[in-house]
């Protein structure tokens, strides 16, 4: 029985993309924000319609890199149900993280919990638009400017999605999106932070390469967050498939949906108003009284018939070694998130999934 990965990376025509490698090898040009690193800037800035775009070499470097363009210190608060990589960086750059509950709807930060969270030490929150849902923006604005909080979104899934006719990622001071292979668009490894302003473009992409002004001259302590030549020109023929991709992608979305509409114990996401998804992920819950069975054993079963799907955010980042002990932690703190995190599981969503396929999936829970 054939495989089904729960993703599939989004590989540009092989035959499209040697022509730009025989380009890069004659030209000896082969990183150092060289013309396609440029160009991939300007076509992403173009796709998503936002006003500046710094490509990174990975996600969780970009997002380093935004806290550290805000100059942030303290404390600032986050949501526990994410990818590890949302907490770590806070914690690689010495800011202490604090959990808050998500919403039992959207899975997002639950923003009337934000407020009793803050202290002396605030200084920024770090929502996650998790499987690319829009967070509650407006409310997460409203106590960001009460307080005087920085905004810095973790976008990772967001990439094509719109919320109200925009750009999903023009919400926050800066929006952090991820590259990597799994997500909807890939560099196979790369990252992109939104920003707003030509001197705050300026700062970040100082922080991405050393702080270097001239050669002759650094303003600031920098890392190397840079995006290479060879992966900004797979990235550029990468581009123009993204579109049918997430036609593709809803195409699944809508099958498992029709699918799923009357069995017990299994609940789906629906769209969100005025939303544009790009139907990322397809997490579903089971609900282990009303169902046959607890979601680690509809995992296993997905598993004995070669259906590789993903527990996606199991354990919750509060859970993990580095963050337990943290006060917020504390699982009372957060009941919502761990219902969530022991009830989900992501069935497979890609652009090469046939109906064969889906059909394989949904015979396993029906
Ligand atoms: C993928 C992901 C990241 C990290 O991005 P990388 O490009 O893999 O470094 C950060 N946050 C979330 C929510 C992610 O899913």
């Amino acid at each position: 029985m054939k495989q089904i990965t729960v993703t599939s990376p989004l590989l540009p025509p092989l035959e499209e993309l040697i022509p730009h490698l025989e380009q890069i090898w004659k030209s000896k040009r082969i990183t150092n924000e060289d013309s396609y690193h440029a160009a991939l800037e300007e076509a992403i800035k173009e796709y998503m319609k936002v006003p500046y775009v710094s490509l990174f070499t990975n996600g969780t470097i970009a997002l380093s890199c935004a806290l550290q363009a805000l100059d942030i210190t303290g404390e600032v608060i986050t949501t526990p149900y994410s990818f590890v990589a949302t907490t770590h960086a806070l914690r690689m750059n010495g800011i202490q993280p604090v959990f808050v509950d998500i919403d039992p709807i959207s899975f997002n930060l639950d923003p009337s919990k934000i407020e009793k969270a803050i202290t002396s030490q605030t200084r920024a929150i770090l929502p996650v638009h998790i499987y690319g849902n829009p967070c509650k923006l407006k409310e997460i604005k409203d106590i960001a400017d009460k307080y005087g909080l920085k905004v810095i979104y973790d976008a990772a899934h967001t990439f094509g999605v719109e919320y109200e006719n925009q750009s999903l990622a023009m919400a926050g001071d800066l929006a952090v999106l991820s590259l990597n292979a799994t997500k909807v668009y890939n560099t196979i490894e790369g990252g992109i932070v939104v920003s707003h302003d030509p001197e705050m473009k300026k700062k970040i992409d100082l922080i991405r390469s050393f702080g270097f002004v001239t050669e002759s001259e650094i303003a600031l302590p920098g890392t190397n967050g840079k995006m290479d030549e060879v992966r900004s020109a797979y990235g550029l023929v990468g581009l123009k498939y993204v579109k049918d991709a997430i036609e593709c992608r809803s195409r699944v979305a809508a099958y498992y949906r029709k699918a799923l509409r009357n069995i017990k114990g299994i609940i789906y996401q629906e769209d969100m108003e005025n939303v544009k998804p790009n139907y990322s992920y397809f997490p579903i819950l089971v609900e282990t009284e009303k169902f046959k069975w607890n979601r680690d054993e509809l995992d296993n079963q997905m598993k004995e018939n070669n259906i590789l799907c993903r527990r996606y955010f199991y354990p919750l980042i509060s859970s993990f070694t580095p963050y337990r002990e943290l006060p917020s932690a504390n699982p009372g703190n957060l009941p919502v998130a761990h219902s969530i995190s022991d009830s989900v599981l992501c069935l497979p969503i890609h652009h090469a999934l046939s109906e064969e396929d889906l059909e394989r999936v949904v015979s396993i829970i029906i």
